[in-house]
C-alpha cells in the first residue's frame, strides 16, 4: 500500500498536493478523480496502411479476403489494444485492479492480433513482383538452423496446417542462440516465447481463408506461399534484436 501510494504520488507530480489527493481519493471512493491527476499519456496504436491493393495478391489471395481482413478484422486488434490498454490506465489511476486479469488478457490478445496481422500483410507482396525464394544471407540462414529449405518449409506448413482453431504459423528469430525457429500460435498470443522475434508469418484463422479456400487450409496454406516476401522478411531479420 506504502509503495503504491508512494509511485502514484510520484507519478502524479507535486507531493503535497497529490498526498492530499491521495487521501481524498481514498475516502471518496474510485470514481472522484479530476484532470489535474492524470498519469502518463497514452500513445494510441495506429493500423499501419496495407502495402498494396485489395486485389494486388490475386488469385493466391482474393481482394473481398484482403479487404474484410485488413478493415474489420485487423482494424478490429488495433481499436481493441488501445481500448484495453486505455482500460488499464483508468484502473492505474483509480488504483482499481478488480478487472486487471480482463484488460491483462484483452491487451495480450489484441496486442498479440494487431502485431501480427501487421508483419502478415508486410510479409506478402503481389505474386509478380515477389521474391519467390529465399536468398542470400537468410538462405544460408534457413539451411544453417534447418538443414536445408524444404525441411524449414515443411514443417512451417506443417505448423499452420495443425493450429487447433485459430491461430497462426510463425518463422522467428531468437537471440539467446542466434537461430531461425518455427512457432505455433494459438489465438494471437499463446505459446509465443518470450526472447524470440517473429520474422514472417502466416494467418490460419478462418477469416484469412474461408471465402475462397472453405475448409481447405492446407490449399490455402499451400497457395500463400507463392506471395511471401523473402525480401522483406530478410530486412526482418537484420533489424531483430
Ligand atoms: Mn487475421
Amino acid at each position: 500500500m506504502e509503495r503504491t501510494r508512494r509511485d502514484f504520488m510520484t507519478r502524479v507530480g507535486g507531493i503535497v498536493a497529490a498526498g492530499a489527493v491521495v487521501q481524498a481519493h481514498a475516502a471518496a471512493g474510485s470514481k472522484t478523480k479530476d484532470e489535474s491527476e492524470k498519469t502518463a499519456a497514452l500513445t494510441p496504436h495506429k493500423q499501419p496502411p496495407l502495402p498494396y491493393t485489395y486485389d494486388a495478391l490475386e488469385p493466391y489471395m482474393d481482394a473481398r479476403t484482403v479487404e474484410l481482413h485488413y478493415t474489420k478484422h485487423h482494424a478490429g486488434y488495433v481499436n481493441g489494444l488501445n481500448a484495453a490498454e486505455a482500460e488499464l490506465a483508468k484502473a492505474r489511476d483509480a488504483n482499481d485492479f478488480r478487472m486487471i486479469q480482463h484488460w491483462s488478457r484483452k491487451a495480450a490478445f489484441m496486442g498479440g492480433g494487431a502485431f501480427l496481422h501487421a508483419l502478415y500483410w508486410s510479409c506478402m507482396a503481389p505474386p509478380a513482383s515477389a521474391e519467390r525464394e529465399p536468398r542470400g544471407a537468410l538462405a544460408a540462414k534457413l539451411v544453417n538452423d534447418f538443414g536445408n529449405i524444404p525441411a524449414f518449409k515443411a514443417q512451417f506448413t506443417s505448423v499452420a496446417e495443425t493450429v487447433e482453431g485459430s491461430g497462426w504459423g510463425v518463422l522467428a528469430y531468437r537471440p539467446e542462440d542466434r537461430r531461425l525457429i518455427v512457432l505455433q500460435a494459438e489465438n494471437h498470443q499463446k505459446l509465443s516465447p518470450w526472447d524470440a522475434t517473429p520474422v514472417l508469418c502466416i494467418d490460419v484463422w478462418e477469416h484469412a481463408y474461408y471465402l475462397k479456400y472453405q475448409n481447405r487450409r492446407a490449399d490455402f496454406i499451400a497457395a500463400w506461399w507463392n506471395l511471401v516476401d523473402w525480401e522483406q522478411v530478410a530486412k526482418n531479420l537484420d533489424a531483430a534484436p
